[in-house]
């Protein structure tokens, strides 16, 4: 069977996607009470992290700070803690920076809540931690601007309707290509819909590795089933060759006290984690604990954690000697913001060892 001719086919999908997305999407908080600043809010948690993982955390954040205005008076503390365990804490560095210099530029101080935002994704994107998608995406489902966001589930879809079976070097790569057919899709008028209905037939009906397509509202028009092409492979990406490194950590405490050590990479800034051998006296005789396996980005971490055979007297001093460590008592532990894998190390696998 051939594809059904582009020019009419192009807008059948959107008004199918839109019309499919009305009756099935699935209700989150984000899309509740879809005001700009929720939405804003909503992208920087999403950006890495999954849905189910986020609504929790979307939830107090938003009881927490309820307003841009909100945000950009909170400390850093503040914020760093109500994102704790969400990871990727340069997003929420570059949200709060972001409500500050929305509100720095805000001159009338009466201006209503669309007024006060950025208007196209070009003015979006100037503000910290806001790239290419998620301007695009805040611009049409925000503010219903016929612009299309591409990501992972977009290219997938597109892809599979369009049976492209080229290969991409990388997402990016991808995301070029598509971006430049994805906006002829747009139903006059339903940008907002027609992205949020794309992307959510990539999460819930067109899935990576089982898509349902005989629950799929535009399998009439989806050329990778018609054709009974390996729809499975498509988007075709080339394979990620992942690095291998390991780890080896400390944990040191004597149930009343423990030692960690606030890091000040650009990327984990203020946050604390446990200390690296390298950090502390390498003759200290040690014991393995645990080990942990975990992936960043094309990274394969292995995480060996030791503590020492025998403790120094003072935990005190042994800190006086590496400036990089602080010391905590166990009950500072709850309100200090720990690295996501690190306070879970700590919960569920260390504390055996207080
Ligand atoms: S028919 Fe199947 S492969 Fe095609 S878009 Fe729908 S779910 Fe995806």
């Amino acid at each position: 069977m051939e594809c059904p001719s582009k020019s009419t086919r192009k807008r059948q999908i959107g008004y199918l996607l839109t019309d499919w997305f009305t009756k099935n999407r699935r209700i989150l908080p984000w899309r509740t009470n879809p005001s700009i600043y929720n939405r804003l809010v909503s992208e920087f948690m999403l950006q890495q992290t999954q849905v189910a993982t986020v609504i929790p955390y979307f939830n107090r954040w938003i009881g927490q700070f309820p307003s841009i205005e909100a945000l950009a008076q909170a400390s850093e503390e503040q914020v760093l803690k109500a994102w704790e365990g969400l990871g990727y804490y340069t997003r929420v560095k570059n949200l709060h920076r972001t409500a500050k210099e929305i509100i720095k530029k805000l001159t009338n101080p009466d201006a209503i809540e669309p007024d006060i935002y950025p208007q196209t994704p070009e003015e979006w994107k100037l503000l910290p931690g806001i790239g290419d998608y998620t301007a695009h995406a805040l611009a049409s489902i925000a503010q219903n601007q016929c612009v299309a966001a591409v990501d992972g589930n977009v290219i997938r879809v597109l892809c599979r309707i369009n049976g492209i079976q080229q290969s991409f070097e990388s997402k990016n790569q991808a995301v070029k290509y598509i971006k430049n057919i994805a906006h002829f899709y747009i139903p006059f008028g339903k940008s907002a819909n027609y992205n949020e209905a794309i992307m959510e037939l990539g999460a819930l009906i067109c899935r990576p590795k089982n898509p349902i397509c005989d629950r799929c509202p535009i399998v009439l028009h989806c050329c990778s089933f018609q054709k009974k092409l390996n729809y499975l492979q498509i988007p075709k990406f080339q394979k990620i060759i992942y690095v291998k490194k390991t780890a080896q950590r400390i944990f040191i405490c004597d149930g009343q006290f423990i030692i960690l050590k606030k890091t000040n990479t650009k990327r984990l800034y203020n946050i604390f984690e446990l200390p690296l051998i390298d950090d502390i006296d390498k003759k200290m005789f040690t014991q393995e604990i645990a080990k942990i396996n975990r992936s960043i980005a094309n990274e394969r971490i292995e995480e060996i954690i030791s503590k020492p055979k025998y403790l120094p007297k003072d935990l005190k001093i042994l800190t006086q000697n590496y400036p990089d460590l602080i010391f905590l008592s166990i009950y500072e532990l709850k309100n200090i913001t720990i690295s996501g894998p690190h306070r879970k190390w700590l919960d569920k696998q260390l504390l055996a060892y207080l």
